[in-house]
């Protein structure tokens, strides 16, 4: 009944998780989901009255243009020139996505032909790979280890490979690993680019959400990334906005026509109430994403003594929402490590071979649940004691 594409999609490795989830709470038992990432925080105020405006608005009710607003993509454009120290012409260097996730599936589709190369992280957030899957290419696994600082080590990569490779997707801040990067990593990928005829496609969702004076660099602001690759970011985790379904991409010009075009045929624009609320959120004040900031720092300050406290290493992230840490050394997968915390402390993670089989020794925290919360789950783990004979055996 399926296409063979559809099929040919790896198997849903969270299912399991889900099920006993779902049993769990079905038991009545209390469980913390730090699972999923999706801010638990409310769009803030001034964003949601501007949807609201729009959305009575008749002239807004019709079919918006496939490119997005000319002034969301002006307001796009000065809000990385002041964040970021980008310039980007609003006219033909950024284009409107229904979410970012969008613009990614889209570009594996713009970009692949038939039994064409994609360099994919391992491990990744899954839509890259399945993404080339759905588009007929072949990803092919860049692992970022713990020893490389969760970076891919450019130099390693087959020349074979590299000379097939057509497009390459990276992400820093990097969801699941939560690494961070500066300027000459992205200077490498640059230079790797251009020396392999590889299109970049950066994913930056996670661009301001960085602690302890981080700040992250977009890919763009390196001298010649503009003729490689394009940038593809989000309001979804900035202005806790993921169920709004409004990013974009930025950059090179060539590079976004051929993602327009895809998308001419499939979708037809983002809702004009929801772009406008948009230019809302990158016109008005930032101090609400200050405050996101404050309030996962403070999660982040919390969870990350508490799993020290029990033996679990983990270094504090300098951007994101998220915590990936080391298996305990008597647990035999991340699966297994997962499942425990689930039926001993009910508490949900993410099993780090989800994102990869780089992940197998890993889990990932999330941080979308209150400060309480997480102090609760902290409780809850120093309670499950045999975790410390495992580590001290
Ligand atoms: C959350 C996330 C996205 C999706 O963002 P949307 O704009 O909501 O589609 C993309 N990439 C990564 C790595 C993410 O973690």
């Amino acid at each position: 009944m399926y296409a063979k594409r559809i099929s040919s999609l790896p198997p849903y490795l969270f299912a399991e998780i889900d099920e006993r989830k779902k049993r769990a709470k079905k038991r009545g038992g209390d469980i913390i989901d730090l699972g999923v990432g999706d801010p638990d925080l409310p769009t803030p105020q001034h964003i949601v009255e501007a949807v609201c405006h729009a959305a009575k608005d008749p002239s807004n009710h019709r079919y918006p243009s496939y490119e997005g607003m000319f002034a969301f993509r002006e307001a796009v454009a000065a809000w990385y020139k002041q964040r970021k120290q980008v310039s980007l012409d609003a006219e033909d260097e950024v284009l409107t996505l229904i979410g970012s996730k969008e613009g990614i599936a889209h570009s594996a589709f713009a970009f692949l032909d038939h039994g064409d190369l994609a360099l994919v992280p391992d491990p990744a957030y899954p839509v890259y790979k399945n993404a080339a899957v759905l588009a007929n290419g072949i990803p092919h696994s860049v692992p970022l280890t713990e020893e490389n600082e969760f970076k891919p080590d450019l130099e390693s990569i087959d020349r074979e490979v590299a000379r097939k490779a057509k497009i390459m997707f990276l992400n820093y801040p990097n969801n699941p690993t939560a690494a961070a990067v500066d300027k000459s990593f992205f200077k490498e990928v640059v230079d790797f680019a251009h020396d392999h005829d590889v299109i970049v496609l950066h994913d930056n969702p996670y661009s301001e959400l960085t602690f302890d004076g981080y700040e992250a660099p977009s890919f763009l602001a390196v001298d010649g990334a503009k003729d490689v690759g394009i940038e593809f970011n989000s309001l979804s985790k900035t202005y806790n906005m993921t169920g709004w379904r409004v990013g974009f991409a930025i950059g090179n010009s060539e590079i976004l026509k051929g993602l327009r075009l895809m998308k001419t045929n499939v979708d037809s624009g983002t809702f004009q109430a929801v772009q406008i609320a948009g230019i809302t959120a990158l016109t008005g004040s930032q101090e609400c994403v200050k405050r996101n900031v404050e309030t996962y720092k403070e999660r982040r300050d919390i969870l990350v003594a508490g799993l020290s406290s029990v033996g679990i290493e983990v270094k504090k992230p300098k951007a994101t929402f998220y915590l990936w840490t080391k298996v305990p050394q008597d647990f035999s997968s991340s699966l297994q490590f997962s499942m425990f915390l689930l039926e001993r402390a009910g508490v949900v993670v993410t099993p780090g071979i989800g994102f990869g089989e780089e992940g197998k020794e890993f889990v990932r925290f999330s941080l979308c649940v209150s400060a309480e919360r997480i102090n609760e789950v902290c409780e809850r783990i120093n309670l499950i004691t045999d975790l410390h004979q495992y580590n001290n055996k």
